[in-house]
């Protein structure tokens, strides 16, 4: 396992916590999952003010760390998101699994540069650094992420529409990644450690890049979910034996009968 663990699709860290650090294993186990209260330690909050106990930290924008906590309710679902209609959608929901059309430029230009900008929005108000189209119901080939999870630092977005790996670095790295559709869970996954991808922007602009380290991380994480990929589908027997009580529970939450494991 490497000793930088990422942790993306989730949950950027609280400010007091970046100031120490970016990518420490313990520091992003609590900025994956999880906010970890800078002001106190609230793991021991399994009583039955915890849920309310979440929604403060809501409020205030901080979060318990669920390591030793009971998994309860969904502390970094933003619920509504101010200025879309878009939702998360959780697994086992079958816009994970289905097959995501390529978008087709320019005719499609102009709705998927909103849908990309609102899809941000419910990044950041889900405190991740990634998210795939499928992952707010759209089936369609496109995915938005800033390393950074900071909306201040906008010049790191990016939209990318029908984006492509190309090429794969054989080195891999095993980090700790999480998703937004599969809240309050976590998980090593091996990737590779650099890859070269070509993308458009919603206007149409060609990018060609190599991405590296975090960035090339989360790129391949979103990436799969265009395929209809999902990263527990690239844990380890060992790790998925361990998650699957919380995907049990996912799932007797999906209130669709159509859920697609
Ligand atoms: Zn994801």
């Amino acid at each position: 396992m490497s000793v930088i663990s990422t942790a993306f699709a989730l949950f950027v860290n609280n400010p007091h916590q970046r100031r120490h650090t970016t990518r420490s294993i313990t520091t992003t186990i609590q900025k994956t999952l999880y906010h970890s209260s800078s002001s106190s330690n609230t793991n021991t909050n399994n009583n039955n003010n915890y849920d309310e106990q979440q929604r403060n930290n809501y409020d205030t924008g901080t979060f318990t760390s669920l390591f030793s906590s009971p998994p309860s309710k969904e502390e970094i679902d933003p619920g509504v998101v101010e200025g879309t209609d878009l939702r998360i959608v959780k697994y086992p929901h079958p816009c994970l699994r289905a097959k995501n059309d390529e978008v087709i430029l320019p005719d499609e230009q102009e709705h998927i540069s909103k849908l990309g900008k609102e899809m941000l929005k419910v990044m950041y108000a889900a405190e991740g650094v990634g998210l795939a189209a499928p992952q707010v119901g759209v089936n369609k080939r496109l995915m938005v992420y800033n390393p950074t999870g900071d909306s201040k630092k906008w010049l790191e977005e990016k939209i990318l529409v029908n984006p492509k790996i190309v090429e794969f670095s054989e080195a891999k790295d095993e980090e700790m990644e999480g998703c937004l559709s599969f809240p309050q869970m976590n998980g090593e996954v091996n990737r590779s450690k650099w890859i070269k991808v070509e993308a458009m922007t919603p206007r149409g602009k060609k990018v060609k890049k190599k991405f590296k380290g975090w960035e090339a991380v989360i790129f391949q994480h979103e990436y799969d979910h265009l395929d209809g990929v999902v990263y527990i589908d690239r844990l380890a027997d060992e790790t998925r034996e361990k998650v699957q009580p919380r995907l049990n529970e996912l799932i007797e939450e999906y209130d669709g009968d159509d859920g697609a494991l």
